[in-house]
């Protein structure tokens, strides 16, 4: 029986192995792309190409002064994500009242009005959430106040030894609340939770986030949530392939903020996810049609989100068939 059960094994895997589709793209070829204003998979912006960010990383001048930083960094202005973009202007009019300061002296001027008001928007959030305390089971309203006082104490220390992590809170959170019956609670609380600003999209939360940082970082910081990336549509820790076959083109800042979970869980923080993934798809054929990108490349996307994100997204790659 157990030599039978091999046998079958074997012949499978080698059947496996011939069916193995074609990689329709080298990663050369799918980097290439980047080349052609393709928007992010996940937000729709504008990406990047990773090499012309390489050549900024090695300029000096970034630790300079801020008006000589502004000026490396205005073409890439239009391709700043909006957070990004508005911390970018704070800088610009700062440099004309302090010409001989850097990034981080500028953004150290602004941190404590910045603080105080990220924490006011952090705790009015986190009093909604503590509210729940009422409602949920015994048990898990004592895991809440447990997390809820812990969470307190960092974000009304002015100098917290770990700095307060959005993700890090949303993840205990839903840990607290996953056996929880009640499906409607419990995404209420969790949309709530989903409330508490990013850096990415809450000015003082980048100025708080980046006081502590050096110039040259914090100019980089400006630029690099747009750089693209290849994003692993089945994670790497769920053995994922790393060829174009699992490979989507996303932007540095939406690869980075969906970590290892499911495409589902990034569709539920970015609505518009699907609408945003058809308008890289439609930019893909475009540029299918130019002999740039290829017709496979599409179709295996295509297939690979349909599945992944429950058929939330559904692209319509029609436009590929018409001559
Ligand atoms: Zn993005």
């Amino acid at each position: 029986m157990a030599r039978m059960e091999k046998k079958v094994k074997k012949t499978k895997i080698t059947s496996f192995k011939s069916e193995l589709p074609q990689i329709p793209l080298t990663r050369k070829e799918l980097k290439n792309l980047l080349n052609y204003r393709i928007p992010c998979l996940c937000c729709g912006k504008e990406m990047l190409h990773p090499d012309i960010y390489m050549r900024l990383i090695d300029k000096k001048e970034l630790n300079g002064k801020a008006s000589d930083v502004i000026k490396l960094l205005e073409p890439f202005e239009n391709i700043m994500h909006p957070v990004e973009r508005q911390v970018f202007n704070m800088f610009k009019s700062m440099a004309v009242k302090y010409p001989d300061k850097d990034f981080r002296e500028l953004l150290l001027l602004k941190k404590d009005v910045h603080e105080l008001a990220l924490v006011k928007i952090q705790s009015s959030i986190f009093n909604k959430v503590s509210f729940y305390r009422r409602i949920l089971p015994k048990k898990m309203a004592r895991q809440l106040r447990k997390l809820m006082i812990k969470t307190n104490d960092i974000i009304f220390d002015p100098e917290p030894h770990k700095p307060f992590s959005r993700r890090i809170f949303i993840h205990k959170l839903k840990n607290i609340i996953k056996n929880l019956e009640n499906k409607k609670l419990k995404d209420e609380i969790i949309e709530i939770a989903r409330r508490l600003p990013r850096s990415s999209d809450e000015v003082s939360a980048f100025v708080v986030k980046n006081a502590r940082k050096s110039s040259d970082v914090i100019a980089l910081n400006l630029i690099h949530p747009s750089v693209g990336t290849f994003e692993h549509l089945t994670p790497k820790c769920m053995l994922g392939l790393s060829n174009s076959l699992n490979f989507a083109l996303e932007c540095s800042h939406c690869n980075n903020s969906r970590h290892h979970y499911p495409i589902t869980t990034q569709v539920e923080e970015n609505p518009y996810m699907p609408h945003n993934a058809q308008l890289q798809a439609d930019k893909l054929i475009s540029l299918c049609k130019k002999g740039v990108c290829n017709k496979e490349y599409i179709e295996n996307l295509r297939e690979v989100l349909y599945w992944l994100s429950e058929r939330t997204i559904d692209l319509d790659i029609s436009k590929l068939y018409i001559t």
